[in-house]
């Protein structure tokens, strides 16, 4: 039956879930307060990361963290203005990472990624757009044999979950895949299923165009409160009020402030992330490249090279600070020989993040009219199409392609 449904929010995930809606014979309006790719959607690494399957609250990392807070520029920063705000949700992410509960939600995870591959090949084929993508793969690099031999648990993982790699134990053999590395890197993990769009800006956009193309609706405005009423919802604009039968909230890292106002007090912070976009000619970067003890990526975006990655959990309000980004490009520039750090763009990203790593996928305490999609930390991007395809599911009063437990909203 077809129903009238508003999105609120124009990324990857509302506009792949409002395509999606549509695809299933949906009336769809999307509403966003500043337009199509606006916010984190846009200047993301790009990449379907559907190898990336284990939880960022690992059994001991709040042994690690002090280590990488030491440095003001490591990969993970807390400013001292938002330090006290952030305690309760550091205390949520400590618990999500006790043995048995990582476990839960790895295995959470990996469905999501599986559900989340699938999804997307049909929805390439759907919208024909095999040309915006790049599969080249992707490699972790290590330095020297003791920080390779403590990646081996999470490629064991992999293997577990059935993600194809291989095992790179030289330079030479890195350098096959990608020439011009630093010596400093001696070992490397090499996933071939991984693959980046070409630009996650221009992709969002591809599918904006395709959903209004076939006859939906994309409108500048900015959602205040969302409310039950008999048969749907009641939305408060800025500037005025509307009602449809099913609301869909995906605005991101702001998500709560919405979800707030139906009584649903979910724990969303961001983890806000850096890079830096050099034009074409910087490097001759082959693949996606991962340098998970910097927490930083280098990926190719355009023909031209991205560099960036980090977290600084900053909230919605403090200015970026920008020497996160050059210090980033600084140990590219030793990573990447040769790399020309010349005429870069920078940019600073909301990570919309959950404390477990899991976004928020499922209905409102309040009302079954409202359905929650938001909170992808990392990993938006790769897991859109399987958000979008779940989406449907529950609006369509469909058994979910995976099991959504782990996924509510009231799990906190
Ligand atoms: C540096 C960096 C690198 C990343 N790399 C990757 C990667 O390689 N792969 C990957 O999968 N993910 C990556 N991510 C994560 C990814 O970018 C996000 O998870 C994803 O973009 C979130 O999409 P979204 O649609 O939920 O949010 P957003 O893209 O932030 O969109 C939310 C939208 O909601 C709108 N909005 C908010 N509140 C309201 C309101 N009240 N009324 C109307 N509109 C509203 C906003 O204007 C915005 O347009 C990266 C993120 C960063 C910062």
């Amino acid at each position: 039956m077809t129903q009238q449904v508003v999105v609120i929010g124009a990324g990857v995930i509302g506009i792949t879930t409002a395509l999606e809606l549509q695809r299933r014979g949906h009336s769809v309006l999307v509403l966003d307060r500043d337009g199509v790719a606006a916010q984190a959607s846009a200047g993301n690494a790009g990449a379907f990361a559907f190898p990336e399957i284990e939880p960022l609250a690992t059994p001991g990392i709040m042994r690690k963290a002090p280590k990488w807070l030491v440095d003001p520029l490591g990969p993970l920063s807390i400013p001292p203005a938002y330090a006290l705000k952030i305690v309760p949700w550091l205390f949520r992410f400590w618990r999500a990472s006790r043995p048995a509960k990582y476990q839960t939600l790895l295995g959470a995870q990996a469905s999501m990624m599986t559900h989340s591959a699938s999804a997307l090949a049909r929805l390439i084929t759907d919208i024909d757009a095999e040309g915006m993508l790049q599969r080249d793969g992707q490699m972790q690099l290590y330095e020297g044999e003791a920080e390779y031999r403590a990646s081996l648990p999470t490629w064991e993982l992999r293997r577990q979950y059935g993600i194809e790699f291989d095992l790179l134990e030289s330079r030479e053999a890195i350098a096959e895949i990608q020439p011009g590395l630093s010596p400093r890197f001696t070992h490397a993990g090499f996933t071939p299923n991984w693959m980046n769009v070409v630009d996650p800006k221009k992709w969002v956009e591809h599918l904006a165009k395709v959903f209004e193309g076939r006859g939906g609706r994309i409108e500048r405005r900015e959602v205040r409160t969302l409310s039950p009423v008999e048969e749907g919802v009641q939305i408060v604009m800025a500037t005025k009020e509307a009602a449809a039968q099913k609301v869909v909230v995906c605005a991101g890292a702001w998500s709560h402030h919405l979800t707030n106002t139906l009584g649903d007090h979910i724990p969303l912070e961001t983890e806000r992330g850096y890079n830096t976009t050099l034009p074409q000619g910087a490097f001759d970067l082959r693949l996606h490249l991962t340098f998970p003890n910097h927490g930083f990526v280098a990926t190719r975006i355009n023909g031209g090279v991205r560099i960036g990655g980090a977290v600084e959990l900053g909230g919605l309000s403090l200015p970026p600070n920008y020497r996160r980004a050059d210090a980033l490009l600084m140990k590219a520039e030793k990573f990447l020989p040769g790399l020309k750090t010349g005429g870069g763009t920078q940019w600073m990203g909301f990570r919309p993040s959950l404390p477990d790593s899991l976004p928020v996928i499922g209905t409102a305490k309040q009302t079954p009219d409202v359905i929650y999609a938001f909170g992808h930390g990392h990993l938006g991007l790769t897991q859109s199409a399987g958000t979008a395809e779940l989406v449907g599911a529950i609006i369509d009063g469909q058994s979910p392609q995976i099991s959504l437990t782990s996924f509510s909203a009231t799990r906190f």
